[in-house]
């Protein structure tokens, strides 16, 4: 009789487990498509997605490019640049955007840029 029981209770963990995976696949998926990149209506999220990628390494060095091609100038008033701005912003793939959408701006500038 034990056998039996440790046979029924391995069937409910095995069940137990396929239904968690089920429903880890579901709940992904769904979700899945609600990634802040691809979407056009969450606009919040993708913002939120922005805010990590400024932190990035990536966007580190996309910022030096830009500087450099800017000669570390404000591309507005001439004075030296400490922030880049985005013209424009790519709106499927975040991060892959041409150097050609950001320009070099000095502080009070970018501000102006935003108000
Ligand atoms: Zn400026
Ligand atoms: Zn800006």
């Amino acid at each position: 009789m034990e056998v039996f029981d440790t046979f029924l209770e391995g069937i409910f963990v095995a069940s137990l487990v396929l239904f968690s995976l089920i429903l880890i696949i579901v709940v992904g998926s769904s979700s899945g498509s609600r990634r802040p990149y691809k979407s056009k209506t969450k606009w919040l999220t993708r913002k939120e997605y922005y805010r990590e990628y400024l932190k990035s390494e990536a966007w580190q060095r996309k910022r030096y490019v830009v500087f450099k091609r800017d000669n570390w100038t404000c591309q507005e008033c001439g004075a030296k640049a400490t922030e880049v701005h985005h013209l424009k912003y790519a709106k499927y793939q975040i991060g892959k955007e041409p150097i050609d959408w950001l320009v070099s701006l000095c502080s009070p500038c970018h501000r102006k840029k935003h108000n």
